[in-house]
């Protein structure tokens, strides 16, 4: 339902971490309406994950009981259930590639059922019963086959398999330098700080620090870095969203 997505760097002025950033867009994002909500940090060759069914004061209760580092890249999630009810388990991120890739995801993957199996049948083992988590798997198993080296090659390729309406981020250990994310009949705007930079399913996931952004169109990836945003499209030919510059008064 609703998507933050973070990355900063240590030498950056700010005194807030990714999980501040991350929390403070959820909180503006409660708007929407969800019903669980969750978090995913990668911090010192670590993922760590924490979700959580109801109020986003259940995340930070839980985050309270069980901290993880603040962190300078990470992604957050408030959960609309469309598969699967709104329990813990169900809650997003979901993590594939042995606790080292955690997703989120706007919308409905409607092949879910067949690609499920897919994977079942070469050995991934499902948690949940949501969509998601088998957009998870998916790209777990193109980012091995791939050679475990492009997150954001995988991603295309990934996306390309799925069908429906998704709006999808992921964060890996091994890149801990960036957040990629895709789009389908699903929202997704890049808001454009300076040594750090933020993806959200509305700029209201970001409006509190940068009020620059770029709107992404159908069928396109991008990649964050602290330094940088790259566009392509599901081939991963270059590609271009609308740049725009928030206007409206946020201060609510
Ligand atoms: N279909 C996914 C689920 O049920 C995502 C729902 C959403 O957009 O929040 O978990």
């Amino acid at each position: 339902c609703g998507i933050v997505g973070y990355i900063g760097q240590p030498s950056s002025t700010r005194e807030h971490g990714a999980l501040d950033v991350l929390m403070e867009g959820l909180r503006r994002l409660e708007y929407r309406g969800y019903d669980s909500a969750g978090v995913a940090v990668v911090d010192g060759g670590e993922l760590y994950h924490r979700k959580k069914a109801g109020k986003l004061a259940n995340l930070a209760q839980e985050l309270e009981e069980h901290p993880v580092p603040t962190g300078l890249v990470g992604i957050g999630h408030t959960r609309w259930a469309t598969h699967g009810g709104p329990t813990d388990v169900n809650a997003h991120p979901h993590v594939a590639d042995e606790g080292r890739l955690a997703m989120i995801h706007n919308g409905i993957i409607e092949n879910y059922a067949e690609l499920r199996e897919e994977l079942l049948a070469k050995g991934a083992e499902f948690l949940s019963e949501t969509d998601t988590e088998v957009a998870a798997h998916l790209l777990a198993d193109v980012y091995r086959n791939a050679g475990g080296q492009d997150l954001t090659r995988s991603l295309q390729l990934a996306s390309q398999r799925l069908e429906g309406a998704f709006t999808l981020l992921a964060v890996h250990v091994d890149h801990p330098d960036r957040v990629v994310a895709s789009r389908r009949n699903s929202p997704l705007v890049v808001g454009l700080g300076e040594g750090e930079n933020f993806l959200g399913s509305d700029v209201s996931g970001f409006i509190d620090f940068t009020r620059e952004a770029i709107e992404l169109e159908q069928d396109q990836v991008v990649t964050i870095t602290a330094e940088g945003v790259e566009i392509t499209d599901f081939a991963g030919s270059p590609a271009e969203g609308k740049r725009f510059t928030v206007d409206w008064d946020a201060s609510a």
